[in-house]
């Protein structure tokens, strides 16, 4: 099987939508061992990754996929 620049679109896009729909279970969890706010992290981080995703022009290129980091002062 070979990993394609739109097939890992597709997977974090993928992703991004499991973590959506399952954001209250995996606060439920985080409430019984943390401060019950897992979920909601981690929904907020992949629909940023999704938006990111999605912004993406065709490329063959995986590196080109994400953005650079900003540079450290
Ligand atoms: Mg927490």
């Amino acid at each position: 099987m070979k990993l394609t620049a739109a097939g890992l679109q597709q997977a974090l896009i993928s992703a991004a939508d499991e973590i959506e729909n399952q954001k209250d279970a995996l606060t439920d969890l985080d409430r019984e061992i943390g401060d019950g706010d897992h979920g909601i992290n981690m929904a907020r981080g992949f629909q940023a990754v999704k938006k990111e995703m999605e912004s993406q022009e065709n490329t063959e290129d995986l590196g080109e996929l994400f953005p650079r980091l900003p540079a450290k002062p």
